[in-house]
C-alpha cells in the first residue's frame, strides 16, 4: 500500500518536488501522453515496488513497459555495468569485444539453434534490421522482387518508419504517413471478436489461412516475410488459438517466405519459456528481441538470424556486407548488463517462476470472469489482458471513463496496471498486467483481489449504453 513519508523531512521534500515539477512541466516531453501536469516522479525501485518522490510505494504490475523482468534495484546489475564501464567503454562492432561475443553465443544457445546475432538499441531497431536483412538476403539469392512483409492489424512493431509501417495500429500511424512501404496487414487471431465472424465451434482458423490467400494474391515471388508476435501483447493481449503459429509457419514454408518472430515482449521468460515461440514448437527464421534482454537496465536489442541465411552474407563478405551500422548497438556496457540479466534469470530459475506465477494469475483472474464488466480474460505466461465491457451480451467496450476509474482505483491501492486497446477502434478497454518475475504468490492474489475491488467501484448496470 501507500505509505506517507516521515513528517520531519516533509517540508524540504515538498520544495524539492515542486522545483522538479516546474522543470518537468517546462522541459520534459513525456511519452504517450499529451500533457502530464502532475506526473508521478519515481526515485527508486526494489523488486516489484517503486517509490515515488513522496515516499509512496507502488507495485509495478507492468514491469515498466513489459520489460523489468528480473525486478528493480539489482545490485549485481549495477556492479556488472560499473565493472564493464571501467574496463572498456566502447569499440565499434566492426571489431569485436568480449561481452558482445559472449552474449551473441548465449542468445544463440537460448534459441536452441544456430543463429547469428546483430545488436541494436531498441525493439524498433531490431525489427528494422530484420526487414533489411530479409530484403538483402532475397536479393543475394537471386529473388530481388521479394520485398513485401505481411503483418497483422493490432500488432505493434515499433516507432520508426519501417517498424511503424509493419505496425497494424492505425491510430499510431496516420499523422506520420507515408511510412516505409511494402507492408500488408491481415486480421488478428482475436477470438473474442473474431474478424471472420466465427465461434469456437465453427472456427477453421481462418486467421491463419488468410496468410495463404494474401500471399497468393500478392504473388509469392514478391513476399519476403511475415512478422508476428507469438501473442499480440501491446495491441490488446490477443492470444491466438492453439496451432495458429504452426499453421502460419507451414504457410511460410510453402511459399518460401521468412517467418520473423517479434519477441520484444514475449521473450526472456515472459511466456514462461525462454521465448514465446517455444510455447508453440515453431522455429523462426529471424527472431527480434529487446526489453527483457536487459530487463531495461540498459538499452539493447538483437536480431537473431538463422545461420544459413547469414551464409549468403558471408559468401559475399567484402563486397555486399549488410550495410547497416548503428553506433551504440551492442556496446560493451549493455552487453555486460544483458549477460548478467540472463545469468540471473537462469540462476534464480525466474523463467520457471514466471510460468508458475502466470498459472496462478490465470486461476485468480478466472474468479473475475463472472464480473459484470469483464468481457474476456486472456493470459500468456505471466501476462494478462482483461477486456472490459459495458454489456456482456453486446460486448460494447467499456468507456474510457470507466477504464480510467478502474486504473485510478488500483493506483489508490498502490497497484500500477496498464491498459491498451483499439481492438475496437476508439476504445482502450483492455487492462494489462505483466509483473516482474520476482512477484510473490501472495502478491499475485493481492493483484487479483485489488482488481476486483476496483471493478466493483464501477457503476452497476448499463446506463451509458442505454443513454449513449
Ligand atoms: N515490438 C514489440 C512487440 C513491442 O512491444 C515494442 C515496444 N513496445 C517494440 C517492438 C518496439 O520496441 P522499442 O520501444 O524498444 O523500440
Amino acid at each position: 500500500g501507500i505509505e506517507p513519508t516521515t513528517q520531519g523531512t516533509q517540508d524540504t521534500q515538498d520544495t524539492v518536488k515542486q522545483r522538479l515539477l516546474e522543470k518537468d512541466r517546462k522541459h520534459l516531453w513525456h511519452h504517450m501522453s499529451v500533457h502530464s501536469d502532475d506526473p508521478m516522479i519515481f526515485v527508486s525501485g526494489e523488486g516489484c515496488w517503486l517509490t515515488d518522490i513522496d515516499g509512496n510505494r507502488y507495485f509495478d504490475a507492468m514491469s515498466g513497459l513489459w520489460c523489468v523482468n528480473i525486478g528493480h534495484g539489482r545490485k549485481e546489475m549495477a556492479a556488472a555495468a560499473a565493472k564493464q564501464m571501467e574496463l572498456l567503454a566502447y569499440v565499434p562492432l566492426s571489431h569485436s569485444h568480449v561481452p558482445a561475443i559472449e552474449l551473441a553465443s548465449k542468445i544463440s544457445g537460448w534459441l536452441g539453434g544456430e543463429y547469428r546475432i546483430f545488436f541494436s538499441n531498441s525493439g524498433s531497431d531490431a525489427n528494422e534490421v530484420a526487414f533489411k536483412i530479409a530484403r538483402q538476403y532475397y536479393d543475394q539469392i537471386g529473388q530481388p522482387n521479394r520485398y513485401k512483409f505481411i503483418s497483422r492489424h493490432r500488432a505493434y512493431h515499433g516507432n520508426s518508419m519501417g517498424a511503424l509501417g509493419a505496425t497494424g495500429q492505425a491510430q499510431r500511424k496516420f499523422k506520420y504517413e507515408p511510412l516505409g512501404t511494402g507492408f500488408q496487414h491481415v486480421p488478428p487471431p482475436y477470438c473474442y471478436r473474431c474478424p471472420f465472424g466465427k465461434s469456437t465451434d465453427s472456427c477453421r482458423m481462418e486467421c491463419a489461412g488468410i496468410y495463404d490467400q494474401v500471399i497468393q494474391w500478392e504473388g509469392p515471388e514478391t513476399v519476403a516475410g511475415l512478422i508476428v508476435e507469438p501473442v499480440i501483447t501491446g495491441g490488446g493481449m490477443i492470444v491466438p488459438p492453439p496451432g495458429y503459429l504452426k499453421k502460419v509457419k507451414e504457410i511460410c514454408d510453402k511459399h518460401g517466405v521468412l517467418l520473423i518472430v517479434d519477441e520484444v515482449i514475449c521473450g526472456f521468460g515472459r511466456s514462461g519459456e525462454k521465448f514465446g515461440h517455444c510455447n508453440y514448437g515453431v522455429g523462426p527464421d529471424i527472431v527480434t528481441m529487446a526489453k527483457g534482454l536487459t530487463s531495461a537496465y540498459a538499452p539493447l536489442s538483437a536480431t537473431a538470424v538463422r545461420a544459413d541465411l547469414y551464409d549468403s552474407f558471408r559468401e559475399r563478405s567484402g563486397t555486399d556486407h549488410f550495410r547497416h551500422v548503428n553506433t551504440f548497438g551492442g556496446n560493451p556496457l549493455s552487453c555486460a548488463v544483458a549477460l548478467k540479466n540472463m545469468e540471473i534469470l537462469e540462476d534464480e530459475k525466474l523463467i520457471q517462476a514466471s510460468g508458475e506465477l502466470g498459472r496462478r494469475l490465470s486461476e485468480r483472474l478466472l474468479g473475475l470472469s463472472a464480473h459484470r464488466t469483464v468481457g474476456d480474460i486472456r493470459t500468456f505466461g505471466f501476462a494478462a489482458g482483461i477486456e472490459l465491457v459495458e454489456d456482456k451480451e453486446t460486448k460494447r467496450p467499456a468507456s474510457a471513463e470507466n477504464v480510467a476509474k478502474v486504473i485510478e482505483s488500483c493506483k489508490q491501492r498502490g497497484l500500477l496496471i496498464g491498459k491498451n486497446g483499439d481492438t475496437v477502434p476508439g476504445y482502450a478497454n483492455v487492462l494489462t498486467l505483466a509483473p516482474p518475475f520476482v512477484t510473490t504468490p501472495e502478491e499475485v492474489d493481492w493483484m487479483a483481489s485489488t482488481l476486483e475491488i476496483a471493478l466493483n467501484t464501477l457503476p452497476a448496470g448499463d446506463e451509458s449504453f442505454l443513454t449513449g
